[in-house]
């Protein structure tokens, strides 16, 4: 469904990913791993548009959406759950998720299946965003993306900056995201949590892939990881 071929995306004279080369199946669930820097944020913002690839394609549902806007890209069933959330802070989070049903193409999730998901979110759900704990501000922004109903969901380091429970509570939700037919693309640090959910692991070294295939050694992802021997 997702296919990236020599993909390469810079800030200004600065190449951050080079010549990434990828494939997330339909329904299926890719972890793409690295240190701070190595280029994984800069991965996600170019799939979803927001950052101009400078060489290679990204084909998604057999369409060519390279140099599609990021708008475009969401209408496609693309949703990105960006670093730091992103929640609307005076907002309350009902009203944050309600904001998404204006991208929602038809499929599973409405406002009621994600509150049935993440039931804390739902708790709260007239809290406003900003007053809620870092776990539950994650958890909101990925059920604000779930509600537009994407067929490729885009996680962006969902462990950062939360207490190792937390991270756990939210990982636990991501095979019953998967059961549902959503596509997942997460990009992490926590190695651990992200090989509990993916079989399939990319590792990134500064800006270029260091490793990839299913089912690696975690002494072989480690190299990859720190670029040591
Ligand atoms: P982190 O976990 O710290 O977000 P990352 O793997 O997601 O790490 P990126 O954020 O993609 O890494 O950063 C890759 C490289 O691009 C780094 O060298 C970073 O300093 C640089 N970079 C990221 N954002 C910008 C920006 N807006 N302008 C200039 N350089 C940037």
């Amino acid at each position: 469904m997702l296919e990236i071929t020599d993909l390469s995306a810079a800030y200004g004279q600065m190449t951050a990913i080079r010549n990434i080369s990828l494939r997330v199946e339909s329904g299926g669930i890719l972890a793409v791993i690295g240190s701070n820097g190595a280029g994984k944020s800069t991965l996600l913002k170019t799939i979803a548009g927001q950052l101009k690839a400078t060489t290679g394609s990204i084909r998604f549902d057999g369409e060519d959406i390279t140099t599609l806007t990021p708008h475009e890209r969401a209408r496609r069933g693309v949703s990105l759950v960006p670093e730091g959330r992103r929640l609307f802070a005076s907002l309350t989070v009902h009203e944050n998720l309600q904001i998404a049903l204006s991208a929602r193409r038809t499929g599973r999730w409405t406002i009621d299946a994600v509150y049935d998901l993440f039931p804390l979110v739902a708790e709260r759900r007239n809290r406003r965003a900003g007053e809620m704990s870092g776990g539950e501000q994650q958890a909101t922004a990925i059920a604000r993306a779930l509600v537009a109903n994407p067929s490729l969901l885009l996680l962006d380091e969902v462990s950062l900056g939360l207490a190792p429970a937390i991270v756990g509570q939210l990982y636990d939700r991501i095979p019953l995201i998967q059961e549902q037919g959503t596509a997942i693309l997460l990009v992490e640090q926590d190695v651990s949590q992200a090989l509990r959910v993916c079989d399939d692991v990319h590792c990134l070294l500064q800006g270029a892939t260091s490793l990839a295939g299913r089912n690696l050694e975690l002494a072989d992802i480690s190299r990859a990881y720190f670029g040591s021997e």
